[in-house]
């Protein structure tokens, strides 16, 4: 087997805020068969450490970013974790970045510079005689890790994903020191970015290959309406940028064995799950779809322009259900919403309760504005869920729209539209409920839907391919 290092702020089952924990937790299973064996670095977070009781110290830090650290080795299921142990970074109440009030650490980017810096080091010195062939980092959390590789004098080769370009890592340019990094490269051509540190862009910089969790994202990446500032230098690197697709851990979505729900083995035996989901959320059985959204409320999810599309769905029968947490404004619009018949809400972060909205949902809507990959309408396809969603990024690459050409070829698997405007969405939600009540055909949609391959076999092979690659430059 051949080694591989993955750096990473998030990783199921151990600690999760998005889709990162998911790719990273399901990676490592996936490219064995590939003949890759990836071991995970990353932080000791309290919710982490409890979780690692029986781990193996493995390297010593006496200083690291002000305070004693050492990095453990421990197992964890199929996973092989190194696990950063620095209670002055992580030992603290609240998520991997925010505290228990919802605001940033002030010194998040000393907190994962020390990550970074920690994995420069074993692509430098090895740990515990285990030396990665590549490097492989994942957002600005790990941005910072090819280049404390390169000043360590390792040459392993690294590659770096992006998963939303939105989060890129800013620092105030007095925190060049802090972060152990040389002042010669703080230049346009190195972290500098409009006068601040990025370490996404030092990624940019300094990564041997670049990818991101989409094809359509990797191309609208070098656009400047979805490259946030970061476009000109993806441009500059289009060579070695590539979109491979997230998978889904099919196991622990799997409608025929879920412990959450009346499981089904097709899509006719999910009326069981819908009944189920409609009296936990107090809703009326009504002969329209019934629709999903599980999610982070923010901007970037178009939910404020699905609370404006919604009389679409509601006057003609459908119904919403809703989880989801983040901006304070759209809990509250959305409770606001709640109180309209046909509409429940629920707000906060439930596991549980998203596999028995994803068993019991007619249709899952996602209308974001961007959507480098997007896990949930894979899960919806994996249901006989049928995504309703935005045509962009992976949301474009991993839904096939009910197109007249597409239904009569048996190929359709859901819902696509553009622009993500409360007039597009809600001609898609009247498009969703006259489908749904064309049994014939929404049943074909269901049954496509759930022949999709939608695990990590194809893509695991994608990302040990540009290994091999890449390990072969060295
Ligand atoms: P992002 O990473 O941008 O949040 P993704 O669609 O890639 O979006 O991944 C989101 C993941 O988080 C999915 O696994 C989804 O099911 C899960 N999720 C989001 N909000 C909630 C919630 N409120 N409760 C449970 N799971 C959630």
């Amino acid at each position: 087997m051949k080694p591989v290092l993955s750096v990473t702020s998030e990783c199921v089952p151990l600690i999760k805020t998005g889709g990162l924990a998911d790719v990273a937790g399901a990676l490592p299973g996936a490219l064995t068969a590939h003949g890759w064996q990836m071991r995970t670095l990353l932080p000791g977070y309290r919710q982490v450490m409890t979780k690692c009781r029986r781990a193996k110290k493995v390297m010593d830090l006496p200083d690291l970013f002000g305070g004693k650290a050492r990095v453990l080795q421990a197992r964890l299921g199929g996973l092989h974790l190194y696990v950063l142990d620095a209670p002055h970074l992580f030992d603290r109440e609240g998520s991997p970045y925010l505290d228990a009030h919802g605001k940033d650490f002030p010194d998040n980017p000393e907190r994962f510079a020390a990550l970074s810096w920690v994995a420069g080091r074993i692509a430098s010195e090895g740990v515990d005689g285990w030396m990665p062939q590549v490097l492989h980092c994942h957002d600005w959390q790990a941005g910072l890790a090819p280049y404390y590789a390169r000043k360590a004098g390792s040459d392993v080769p690294t590659v770096f994903t992006i998963h939303n370009v939105a989060f890129q890592g800013i620092a105030p340019a007095d925190r060049v020191a802090s972060l152990r990094l040389d002042r010669a490269d703080f230049t346009a051509r190195g972290f500098e970015y409009w006068g601040q540190i990025s370490t996404m862009k030092a990624a940019l910089v300094w990564s041997d290959r670049i990818t991101t969790v989409s094809p359509t994202y990797a191309a609208e990446l070098q656009t400047p309406e979805f490259g946030m500032g970061m476009e000109g230098l993806l441009r500059s690197r289009e060579a070695e940028l590539k979109g491979i697709l997230n998978g889904i851990d099919t196991e622990v979505w799997n409608p025929a064995t879920d412990p959450e729900i009346a499981t089904y083995k097709t899509a006719k035996g999910k009326s069981r799950a819908r009944a189920q989901l409609r009296k936990e959320f107090g809703l009326e059985p009504t002969d329209g779809p019934l629709c999903a959204v599980i999610s982070r409320l923010s901007h970037q999810k178009g939910l404020d322009v699905l609370l404006e599309a919604l009389p679409a769905l509601v006057d003609r029968g459908g119904q919403l259900v809703l989880l989801g947490s983040g901006d304070p404004a759209l809990e509250a619009a959305f409770r606001k919403a709640a109180a309209h018949s046909g509409v429940a809400v629920h707000v906060g972060y439930d596991e549980g309760m998203s596999h028995r909205i994803m068993a019991g949902a007619d249709a899952i809507l996602v209308p974001s504005r961007f959507e480098p990959c997007g896990l949930t309408q894979l899960y919806g396809l994996r249901y006989g869920t049928i995504p309703v969603v935005a045509m962009t990024g992976g949301l474009a690459d991993t839904v096939i729209n009910a197109s007249p050409m597409a239904l009569r070829s048996g190929v359709a698997t859901g819902i696509q539209f553009q622009p993500v405007t409360a007039h597009a969405l809600a001609s898609a939600l009247i498009r969703t409920v006259e489908l749904f009540k064309d049994k014939p055909t929404w049943e074909a949609l269901q049954r496509n839907a759930m022949r999709q391959e939608v695990g990590w076999e194809a893509s695991a092979a994608e990302y040990a391919a540009l290994y091999d690659e890449v390990a072969r430059t060295r």
